[in-house]
């Protein structure tokens, strides 16, 4: 009976094919049905402005899987980073903390000498020992690259740096050519075999486990010695105002990355929110391109609906992702129009009273008195002025 209903249902649905059809019969199998919206992963499509010409990339510069402490593979990051819409990803194992390591050597015992142990999987907290790292490096990146050709976003092989985090902090190196070639003893001489590489290198959530940002002597090293290109303003939860400045005046790119070990489901999407980004506008997705505009610093950082950078950019991509139209002008030269919001983002907006919402994808009226300009904030943007929000005055 309950056989009978099932293909009844199974038919009635196969005679009317649409949009929101549950099932079909599959055409190779005819006692099976197929979900018809379970058949395909979908990809999340974030739209974004174009700034003069380039696109705005949606990029994630730091990531783990299971190659040092995540919980996914290398594959399963991809294919989330292309359901997440993004455009680019880096994946940045610890170089010296794996602690999945000894994991996967009891597993592989069988296939391994009596008494075979990892070497320097976790020095963070313990002095190196002589016999450098044992593991391979750059099989997680590998595997991400070839996983990457299947979805068309770009993977920047990447590395990150792991020492003390309260005297000398983490590094990715990005761009990397070799992932066994950049481990030294001294965390300096390491950011200089990343650089032999032709890599850059981001200061990794400076303030994690501090008390404040105050620079620590290595970190004041490695700045003076022209080492950092670029900072993470946004790590995860946490976000460093007072970095946005200091970036600006040491001429380092701003980033907002996700640092995801678990899924990017249960730490963003399941809370309604997209995950961290860094925006890199650049004008095509090609690796040489992206380190280009990191170069030059056109990035901006977005995380859990902030959109934080240097004030000139900020307001290129505000202006950028909205549109006006007048549809009514009164008899005292008064215009109501209607104000768009293009992007996927929501915008807290404030015309001097209390804020409102311009959320993705959405219209608002707004009015301006004859031959006067639109005057207002935008709330969640963040910029390093007194004011901290973009103030914006439209003649229109
Ligand atoms: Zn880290
Ligand atoms: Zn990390």
């Amino acid at each position: 009976m309950k056989k009978t209903l099932f293909l009844l249902v199974a038919a009635a649905t196969t005679l009317t094919t649409t949009a929101q059809s549950l099932y079909y019969t599959d055409s190779s199998n005819k006692d099976m049905a197929r979900h018809t919206i379970r058949k395909e992963p979908l990809r999340q499509e974030i739209i974004l402005p174009t700034i003069d010409g380039c696109k705005v990339l949606k990029a994630d510069l730091h990531s783990h899987t299971i190659y040092s402490d995540g919980h996914v593979t290398p594959e399963y990051r991809v294919r989330e980073a292309w359901g997440d819409g993004l455009d680019v990803l880096a994946i940045t194992e610890h170089i010296e903390y794996r602690s999945n390591e000894r994991n996967m050597l009891n597993y592989l015992k069988g296939y391994l000498p009596e008494g075979t142990q990892a070497a320097n999987n976790n020095i963070t907290g313990k002095t190196p020992d002589e016999k450098g790292i044992l593991a391979d490096l750059n099989h997680s990146n590998n595997i991400a690259l070839k996983s990457a050709e299947n979805y068309g976003i770009t993977i920047i092989p990447g590395i990150e740096i792991t020492r003390t985090p309260e005297t000398i902090g983490h590094y990715n190196a990005l761009f990397i050519e070799d992932a066994n070639t950049i481990y030294a003893a001294d965390a300096a001489e390491s950011m200089r075999n990343a650089r032999k590489q032709g890599a850059i290198i981001m200061h990794n959530h400076p303030g994690w486990r501090r008390k404040n940002l105050e620079m620590t002597d290595f970190e004041k090293q490695v700045y003076s010695e022209g080492l950092i290109d670029g900072v993470e303003i946004m790590n995860g939860s946490e976000f460093y105002p007072s970095v946005v400045r200091s970036a600006i005046e040491n001429k380092l790119f701003m980033a907002a990355n996700t640092d995801i070990h678990t899924t990017t489901a249960m730490d963003y999407s399941n809370q309604g929110h997209l995950r961290n980004m860094t925006f890199i506008i650049a004008k095509d997705a090609r690796i040489e391109t992206i380190k280009k505009a990191l170069k030059a610093r056109r990035t901006l950082a977005y995380s859990f609906g902030t959109i934080a950078g240097d004030e000139k950019l900020i307001k290129e991509f505000f202006l950028a992702s909205i549109s006006f139209e007048t549809f009514k002008t009164d008899k005292n030269g008064k215009r109501t129009m209607r104000m768009t919001n293009n992007t996927s983002l929501d915008y807290t907006l404030n015309f001097g009273g209390n804020p409102v919402q311009l959320r993705a994808f959405t219209s608002r009226n707004v009015t301006v008195a004859k031959e006067k300009e639109l005057i207002f904030t935008v709330e969640n943007m963040w910029i390093p002025t007194e004011e901290k929000h973009p103030q914006f005055k439209l003649k229109l």
